[in-house]
């Protein structure tokens, strides 16, 4: 089984697709790590996310197995995230690992912004994770400033705003929900709420006849 979770930043859907991996027994790729750390590598090595060489050089040495999980969860890393993600040549790149990843006949979770859209459109289950920009502030400010992280409320909601715009408005692979998705706003749902509702959206999809 494979299951796609879609959605913009911090809506929720990397803990949903964390606890639906681990209700169901699946495994799971968070994709925007992939792309976080391929942003990471090029600002490492003193160049710009936006140069296309760099980031397709930085896609094709991206090793899945050793990515620095505490460093990719920057604001930094996540700005340098959606310019790679901008770069054509380097979704393709990325789209192979990905898809590789989902080839296992034991099936997967994925979580990203073009699962259900690019990566795996036929996949069983396709859930698109929304909410409102200030609760979704609210939220990756939380997170940011519990590992140390010192910005500003409003500065963040220009980021997200900012990445939100560059996601939906590029040509390859835009965020948006594919037409078969299960639409899940979690703006006013705490975690087990959101984690439950789409157990439901997910238990409901697969007692369908034909599933
Ligand atoms: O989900 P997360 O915030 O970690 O993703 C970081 C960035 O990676 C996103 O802003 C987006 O530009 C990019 N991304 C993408 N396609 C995916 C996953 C992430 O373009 N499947």
């Amino acid at each position: 089984m494979i299951i796609a979770v879609d959605g913009p930043t911090a809506s929720g859907k990397g803990t949903i697709a964390k606890q639906l991996a681990a209700h169901y027994g699946l495994k799971r790729l968070d994709t925007g790590a992939l792309y976080r750390a391929v942003g990471l590598a090029v600002i490492d090595a003193g160049g710009d996310p936006a140069d296309q060489d760099a980031a397709v050089a930085a896609a094709e040495r991206l090793d899945l197995g050793a990515i620095d999980e505490a460093r990719i969860r920057s604001s930094v890393a996540g700005m340098a995230a959606s310019a790679v993600a901008a770069i054509p040549a380097v979704r393709a790149v990325l789209r192979r690992a990905q898809r590789a990843f989902a080839s296992d006949p034991a099936g997967a979770v994925l979580d990203g912004r073009d699962i259900g859209t690019v990566i795996c459109p036929d996949a069983d289950v396709k859930l698109f994770v929304a909410a409102s920009l200030p609760v979704r502030t609210q939220r990756r400010l939380a997170e940011l400033v519990g590992r140390g992280e010192r910005i500003s409320f409003a500065e963040l909601e220009a980021q997200i705003a900012e990445r939100d715009r560059r996601d939906t408005e590029r040509a390859d692979s835009p965020l948006r929900p594919a037409p078969d998705a299960h639409l899940l706003d979690t703006t006013d749902l705490s975690i087990e709420a959101a984690a439950e509702a789409a157990r439901r959206i997910v238990d409901t999809a697969l007692a369908r006849p034909g599933a």
